[in-house]
């Protein structure tokens, strides 16, 4: 039990604005606070038109077949891929998987 005051130390010492400071333990998830679209806009691609449909980015066609679903959720009807907002950053080549892509989003999204 040599640690245990240590541990307690530590803890009762962080500050107590340390919540407001980071916005607190209830911040949602990175993934709950970007939507497709903004995605898509730090990574350089157009917006999606009124229907919610753009040039796909991952392949190559002539009339947009990339549809951003409920803000979070896209799916390519040309070439079938789809997934979440973690799929499509490791989709557009901006991170490895989905772990380095919640580090990404964290970075440059606000
Ligand atoms: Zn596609």
């Amino acid at each position: 039990m040599k640690n245990a005051p240590l541990r307690t130390a530590r803890f009762t010492s962080r500050p107590r604005t340390y919540a407001s400071a980071h916005a607190g333990p209830l911040r949602s998830s990175i993934a709950d606070r970007v939507t497709v679209a903004e995605v898509l806009k730090i990574a350089g691609w157009s917006a999606p038109n009124r229907r919610g449909f753009l040039l796909c980015p991952l392949h190559t066609e002539r009339t947009p077949s990339f549809h951003v679903v409920a803000d979070r959720g896209w799916r390519c009807f040309g070439c079938g891929k789809g997934g979440g907002i973690f799929d499509l950053v490791v989709a557009l080549g901006l991170a490895r998987d989905r772990a380095a892509a919640a580090k990404w989003l964290e970075r440059v999204a606000q």
